[in-house]
């Protein structure tokens, strides 16, 4: 058993920019702990936080301050904890802060460049290194995703998500057993064999939780995230299996609702504005005061499920998010005062054993067996029926193995059956009686031998020929794999409507072109890692496709519209920046490809001179040599399969951008449909039309809008404008927009002052220009031609002697 308090660590956000930094000093002086000392400011202190008090001091077992990277989080917090679960004890982490102070991207990482990944991948990444570096026991792992809103409880990784929204799928509930244990019903268990699976479900968890956002319902910021790797090992031949869950959270925003100070005094205790935060508090109080015999774990859901987390079973961490810009000083000194008592509760892990029942059902029949055969032999029963086939092979087997182990203290157990035991002595003098007569013939044909060192060598090139064949077909399989990634990477270089889907599973499906034997081997060989991939990375990938890929179905304006939405978004500088260090990747592991495959031929080289009539010294040299190229050989294949993880978790992260991005077109498409509804034939309608969400560098050159380089975005036609270039319109879009039948005063006053282009226009009756009749498309085209206009507008009222005249619009 291991007691230990829970462990507090707390990390400074970098100030977002413009916003003025509080001031706050770390001192790392002393042993085990570090303190953080909170400045408040005399504005703030007079009346908002604390009777006037200026200085705030707190105690952490280690603070990060703004410039500490993802991996020092990594290895300082979450390696400590992975180790312990990989010994079978419970882990759990959590991130606690303000909304924006860096939990999300603590506990799951930046969704912008590889190295901003965090504690989840990373730690999936060490825990399946270690796993794949302990042969001595049997490893299973599951990963679970749940998401708590409201004191609901959501599946992040229900397969059923594709179907059907999150309100809609099954909640979780919890159960709890006679023994106190917690049950969760509905939240599913999806084994993950490798890095790449696990990543995959966390990938999907992510998307799902992103899909469900709406502004109604906040989940970034008002709901809990735990994902929950459960790890069980085994030694073979052992029954007792050990169980470990890390647990690693993200939870709700910490923020209170605002507090009233009057007269420099603060008259109550601010509330959370999440209520499952306010239960949290409550236990942990509960837990930090001695002689407390109740803890109120059953209050919410979230502390029912970490009850083993928060002073019970388990090894736990906690992270305080700190964000110190002035305005948030108030917020970060409740975190760490919220911190300092969570130091307070002691855990005591124990490791979580079992039995198999399956292995001891095993274990007691062989025990019962062994009993009754004893107990003949006691009372003198003789058996006299004969020993059948099976036993008899079983016994030769026995024999077999007792004979091969080089154990002195080793048993031959038979039980106390006098049929076994005679059959037994037989068996051996034959053998006894064989190996005499083999003996004889070694001893001849040794003293015909010459040279005895010879075969052994032979057989060690053999072997060392055998190693470099199966590296071979891994490097085939490993490159067959790059030229994929490589392709599909030109892909989505050169199509963004790429279907992903199908993409994912032919990736998915590791076959070596030209080496179907290969292929075939790796298939039977990993059917169930297939079957695995295809219910996560296929899942997600026809998840992107169900959920986003819509655009297929997109009338052409709409496909356009996304584009330039696209072009002009300001994840899409990532998504390219992410584009180029692919591309980067994709180069260097190829280049690593040819110097793998380089090494190997030299390796093949200095093999094949290596033969046996060379003199010692330069069969030694090239021995040496040998190893040498191996060594750099092993290095370079490490590093080609890192490579692979990187290149996988950056498409992950573009997958998820892409998700994004889509969500938000998607959402700004539907409000300025609804607008167009709402708001039908207004003149000068265009107002109140929302414009994309642009990078600063965009802004400035709105009119990209309108012409895109190729020139194949219709143009609309603004006769009212000056703006000469603006005015040339598709006729696509023409005939949909007429000017206004009856123009408001304010648009005949603009009229009036606009260019004889603007006059040039003949107005028509409305009724003479009929629509597509297909609504959807309409309102498609409508809306795409509003938000071109509204920019326009925009250009126009920029400019004082730009004028735009309302159009009528018709649906
Ligand atoms: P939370 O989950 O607490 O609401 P986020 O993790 O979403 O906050 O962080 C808010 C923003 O700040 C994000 O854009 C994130 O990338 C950025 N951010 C947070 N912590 C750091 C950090 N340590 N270094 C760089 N950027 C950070
Ligand atoms: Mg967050």
């Amino acid at each position: 058993m291991v007691k230990q308090t829970i462990q507090i660590f707390a990390r400074v956000k970098p100030p977002v920019r413009k916003q003025q930094q509080g001031i706050y000093s770390i001192d790392e002086d002393e042993k085990l702990t570090s303190s953080l000392e909170i400045i408040l400011p005399r504005d703030l202190a007079d009346g908002f936080v604390n009777n006037k008090r200026e200085s705030y001091n707190f105690k952490f077992q280690r603070i990060f301050d703004q410039d500490a990277n993802q991996e020092t989080i990594f290895e300082n917090i979450a390696k400590p904890v992975a180790e312990s679960v990989l010994a079978g004890y419970n882990g759990t982490i959590f991130a606690y802060g303000q909304t924006g102070s860096g939990k999300t991207f603590t506990i799951t990482g930046g969704a912008e460049r590889y190295s901003d990944r965090g504690i989840i991948p990373r730690t999936l990444s060490y825990i399946f290194e270690q796993l794949q570096k302990d042969s001595s026991k049997i490893y299973t792992t599951h990963i679970s995703y749940l998401e708590i809103y409201n004191e609901c409880g959501y599946d992040l990784l229900d397969p059923r998500h594709e179907a059907s929204s999150l309100e809609d799928l099954p909640k979780v509930t919890i159960l709890e057993d006679p023994e106190q244990n917690i049950h969760l019903r509905n939240l599913s268990l999806h084994q993950a064999t490798t890095e790449e699976e696990a990543l995959n479900l966390l990938f999907l968890g992510d998307t799902n939780r992103m899909i469900a956002e709406t502004p109604m319902n906040q989940a970034s910021t008002r709901s809990h995230c735990i994902f929950t790797i459960h790890l069980s090992s085994k030694e073979p031949g052992s029954a007792t299996v050990r169980h470990a869950k890390l647990h690693l959270v993200d939870l709700a925003g910490s923020e209170r609702v605002a507090k009233t100070g009057v007269g420099g005094q603060l008259l109550t205790e601010a509330k959370y504005i999440n209520l499952s935060l306010h239960y949290l508090e409550q236990v942990i109080i509960a837990l930090s005061e001695k002689h407390r015999s109740h803890i109120p774990y059953r209050n919410s859901m979230m502390t029912s499920v970490l009850r083993d987390s928060l002073g019970g079973n388990c090894m736990t961490t906690m992270i305080a998010t700190l964000s110190l810009e002035k305005r948030n000083i108030d917020e970060s000194i409740s975190t760490c005062r919220f911190a300092q008592r969570v130091a307070l509760i002691k855990n005591e892990a124990v490791l979580n054993e079992e039995i198999d029942p399956r292995l001891m059902i095993i274990r007691l029949q062989k025990e019962i067996q062994e009993l009754k055969d004893e107990l003949a032999i006691v009372t003198g029963e003789r058996r006299t029926e004969a020993l059948t086939e099976a036993e008899l092979l079983q016994l030769e087997k026995l024999i077999t193995s007792f004979l091969e182990d080089q154990d002195p203290e080793s048993r031959l157990e038979v039980g106390a059956d006098m049929r076994k035991i005679h059959h037994c002595f037989h068996h051996l003098k034959k053998l006894l009686n064989e190996k005499k007569i083999l003996g004889n013939s070694i001893v001849s044909s040794e003293s015909k031998d010459q040279d005895c060192q010879e075969p052994l060598k032979e057989e060690e090139y053999k072997k060392l020929r055998d190693i470099l064949k199966q590296r071979d077909n891994e490097i085939n399989i490993l490159v067959n794999m790059l030229k994929k990634e490589k392709k599909k990477a030109q892909d989505a270089l050169h199509s963004s409507s790429m279907d992903r889907s199908e993409f994912r599973r032919s990736q998915n499906s590791p076959f070596p072109p030209g080496n179907p034997e290969e292929g075939q081997r790796r298939l039977l060989s990993s059917a169930s890692t297939q079957a695995q991939d295809f219910s996560t990375s296929g899942y997600r990938s026809s998840l992107l496709h169900n959920k986003t890929g819509m655009r297929g179905e997109m009338s052409l304006g709409r496909q356009e519209a996304f584009e330039i939405f696209k072009r002009d978004h300001a994840d899409s500088i990532t998504i390219d920046d992410n584009k180029q260090i692919l591309k980067q990747r994709f180069s260097e592991a190829k280049a690593l490809g040819e110097s793998i495959n380089e090494a190997r031929r030299k390796i093949g080289i200095s093999e094949n001179m290596a033969v046996p009539s060379m003199p010692d010294l330069q069969e030694e040299r090239l021995r040496s040599q040998l190893e040498e190229e191996k060594r750099r050989y092993k290095t370079m294949f490490t590093r080609l399969k890192a490579l692979k993880v990187e290149i996988e978790h950056l498409q992950l992260l573009m997958d998820k951008a892409k998700v994004k991005l889509q969500k938000e077109f998607e959402a700004w498409w539907a409000e300025e449909a609804s607008n167009l509804q709402v708001k039908p034939p207004a003149v000068n309608s265009l107002n109140h039309m929302k414009p994309f969400p642009q990078t600063s560098e965009s802004q400035h050159d709105q009119s990209q809008f309108l012409f895109n380089k190729s020139g194949q975005v219709p143009q609309i036609p603004s006769p009212q404008c000056e703006c000469q270039d603006l005015g040339v319109g598709s006729d696509m879009y023409a005939r949909k927009i007429l000017p206004s039948p009856c123009p408001s005063p304010r648009s005949q006053e603009q009229s009036r002052t606009s260019t004889p282009l603007g006059n040039s226009t003949p107005e028509r009756p409305v009724s003479s220009v009929p629509l597509t009749g297909d609504s959807q498309t309409d309102s498609d085209i409508l809306a795409f031609i509003k938000a071109r206009q509204n920019i326009l507008q925009k250009k126009c009222n920029n400019s004082s002697t730009q004028k735009v005249r309302g159009f009528h619009f018709y649906s």
